[in-house]
């Protein structure tokens, strides 16, 4: 049995596969701020915004982890390739495989204006400021460090739809796990449960 759990090249795993599943992975790299030492009794607790239900991984929030330390982030902006952890990460390969994906383009034409927005506050502290001061006003530029960063591989359709459910595929032999966006992590254990099932069903 194979299984493919291959996150930001699970769709190239499953097309080694001989699987036609249509999907393509467009990776959004996530980027976040650390608060300060100095600064972080002015969160103490997990503070979200409301979803924006057209993508309801937008909208930066504050993590308090289970180590110490407040995170602050993430934005969502497209990555110039699929493990493109930072602003400079470019691949001209993938980069030109996800600008000529079709379903990509029809995302982009729809929320150009969501995207544009997610760039600025990637490249303007200022602006990712703003956004995290309307969950805690107090919150100042000078209160946050850059941090960590991670890239989520969106799974993403021909029609222009991203996949926001769990997309596992099974064929004899094999078991692709395509899309397995937020709260994967958290869910992870039902997750390979799930898989694990698939696996001891074909046995
Ligand atoms: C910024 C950010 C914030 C997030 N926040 C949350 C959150 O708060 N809660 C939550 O539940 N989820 C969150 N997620 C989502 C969560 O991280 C993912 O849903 C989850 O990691 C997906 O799991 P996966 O096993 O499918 O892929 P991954 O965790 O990406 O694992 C894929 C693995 O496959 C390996 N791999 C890839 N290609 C190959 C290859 N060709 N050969 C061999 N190995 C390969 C990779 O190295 C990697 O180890 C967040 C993600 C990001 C980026």
């Amino acid at each position: 049995m194979l299984v493919n759990c291959g996150g930001l090249y699970s769709d190239k795993l499953a097309e080694m596969t001989g699987a036609n599943t249509g999907l393509q992975i467009i990776p959004f790299r996530g980027e976040y701020y650390d608060l300060i030492p100095e600064r972080q009794y002015l969160v103490k607790n997990l503070v979200y915004p409301l979803p924006n239900l057209n993508f309801p991984f937008l909208g930066v929030h504050f993590t308090r982890m289970i180590g110490g330390g407040i995170e602050a982030g993430p934005n969502a902006v497209l990555a110039f390739r699929r493990e493109g952890y930072s602003r400079l990460d470019y691949h001209a390969g993938e980069f030109a495989e996800i600008l000529s994906f079709p379903g990509f383009r029809k995302i982009a034409k729809k929320y150009w204006r969501d995207g544009l927005g997610e760039m600025k506050r990637s490249y303007f502290k200022q602006a990712f400021v703003s956004a995290l001061q309307r969950l805690v006003p107090e919150i100042r530029s000078e209160d946050l460090e850059p941090g960590r960063s991670g890239v989520r591989a969106m799974a993403c359709d021909r029609d222009g739809n991203m996949l926001d459910d769990f997309a596992i595929y099974d064929a004899p032999g094999i078991i692709n796990v395509c899309n397995a966006p937020s709260p994967a992590a958290t869910a992870s254990l039902a997750i390979g449960e799930t898989v694990a099932g698939k696996v001891l069903e074909q046995l």
